[in-house]
C-alpha cells in the first residue's frame, strides 16, 4: 500500500513526443528514485471533460502534475483548424488546473510555445514578452488559449500560492514525433517525405523558401529540462527551455540535415508557392542558463541521427 506521502509525478499526454522522451529519461537516468510516474494517454479519459479529468485524478493521485496534453500541429494544421485549437486546449487547462488547486498539488508544469509570442516583435523574445501584442493569424487559436496557461499561473500563486509554471520549448523533435505527411511539424513530416523520395528517386520537396529560421530542440534534452524545472524552478513566471541564439538553423538547413540523416544524395527543391510562416521566431535562454550554465544540448546532427533511426525503423514495422 502506498504512503498519502508518496510523491507521485503524473504527466497528462505521456504518450506524445515529449512524455516519451520524459519516460525514457527518468527510466535510464533516475531509476533510482522513490517515485512513482504515471503516464497518461488518450486511453486514460478525456481532459477536455471535467468529470473525466477528476475521475483521473482520483485514480491516480497524483503529488505533481506535468501538463503536456494539448491539440498540438505544425503551421498548416493550426491555419485549418483554429476554433478547435482554441477550445480544446482552453477547456482542457482549466479542466487541469481546477484539480490540481483542489487537490493542493505540490508543482503543476505546463508546456508552452515560442509560436504564441507576439508576431510583430522584436528579437530575441525572452520570457516577459509573451503578452506584448497579437501573435500570429496562423495560430491565434492554439496561441491565446496557451497565453492564458501563462496567466492562470500568476492567478492561482497570487491567490491561492500555489507553485503552478510553465515551461516555453522552442521547436520540439524526436522519436514518437507524428510523422503525418499533411499535418506535422517541419522535421517529422520532412523525414517523412524525405524517406520516400528515397524510395522513389524522386526530388526531395520542401515547403516554403527555406529561408525561414528556427531553434530546435531534441525531445530527449526538453525531458531532462522539465524534469529540473519540476524538482528545483520555483518561480510562476515561464522559462524558455532552448538552444541558444547562435544554434538557429534555417528551414534549408533543416532540409539537408535530414536528407543527410536518410542518405538521400538527389535533388532538394524548394517550393515557394506553400507558406513560409513567421520568417523566424528567435528566443534567448539566458534565463535556463543562469540557472544552469552547464546544461549541454544534443548536437542537431547526433539528435536527427537517433530521429531518422527511430522513424525507419518504425516504418518497417508499422502499429
Ligand atoms: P512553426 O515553427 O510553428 O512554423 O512550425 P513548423 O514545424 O510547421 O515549421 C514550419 C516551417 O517549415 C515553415 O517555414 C514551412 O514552410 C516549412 N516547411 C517545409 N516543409 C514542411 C513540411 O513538410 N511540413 C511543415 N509543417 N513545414 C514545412
Amino acid at each position: 500500500m502506498s504512503s498519502p506521502e508518496k510523491t507521485v509525478v503524473m504527466v497528462t499526454g505521456g504518450s506524445g513526443l515529449v512524455g516519451k522522451a520524459i519516460q525514457e529519461v527518468i527510466e535510464a537516468e533516475e531509476g533510482t528514485l522513490n517515485e512513482r510516474w504515471v503516464y497518461l494517454s488518450s486511453g486514460d479519459g478525456d481532459l477536455t471533460c471535467p468529470i473525466q479529468t477528476s475521475a483521473i485524478f482520483d485514480k491516480y493521485m497524483p503529488t505533481h502534475v506535468i501538463h503536456l496534453a494539448a491539440q498540438v500541429g505544425g503551421l498548416f494544421a493550426n491555419m485549418k483548424y483554429k476554433v478547435q485549437f482554441w477550445r480544446n486546449n482552453v477547456i482542457m487547462n482549466d479542466n487541469i488546473f481546477q484539480e490540481c488547486h483542489k487537490r493542493n498539488i505540490k508543482k503543476l508544469v505546463s508546456c508552452l510555445s515560442t509560436c504564441i509570442f507576439p508576431d510583430k516583435t522584436t528579437f530575441p523574445i525572452d520570457e516577459t514578452m509573451i503578452h506584448d501584442g497579437a501573435p500570429h493569424f496562423s495560430n491565434e487559436g492554439y496561441a491565446y488559449a496557451k497565453r492564458m496557461v501563462d496567466v492562470q499561473n500568476r492567478m492561482y500563486r497570487d491567490q491561492y500560492g500555489m507553485k503552478f509554471t510553465s515551461v516555453i520549448p522552442t521547436n520540439i523533435f524526436g522519436k514518437h514525433d507524428n510523422f503525418h505527411l499533411e499535418d506535422s511539424h517541419v522535421i517529422p513530416g520532412l523525414i517523412h517525405r524525405g524517406y520516400l523520395c528515397k524510395q522513389k528517386g524522386e526530388p526531395f520537396q520542401i515547403w516554403g523558401t527555406g529561408k525561414p529560421l528556427r531553434q530546435f530542440i531534441f525531445s530527449k534534452d526538453l525531458a531532462r529540462l522539465m524534469v529540473w524545472t519540476l524538482r528545483s524552478y520555483d518561480e510562476a513566471d515561464p522559462i524558455i527551455l532552448s538552444v541558444g541564439e547562435e544554434d538557429e538553423v534555417s528551414i534549408a538547413d533543416v532540409a539537408h540535415t535530414v536528407a543527410k540523416a536518410l542518405g538521400f544524395e538527389g535533388e532538394i527543391q524548394f517550393d515557394a508557392t506553400k507558406a513560409d510562416g513567421q520568417h523566424k521566431k528567435t528566443a534567448n535562454n539566458a534565463k535556463l542558463r543562469r540557472y544552469l550554465p552547464d546544461f549541454k544540448f544534443t548536437p542537431f546532427e547526433d539528435a536527427m541521427k537517433e530521429t531518422v533511426e527511430w522513424f525507419t525503423e518504425n516504418y518497417a514495422t508499422p502499429g
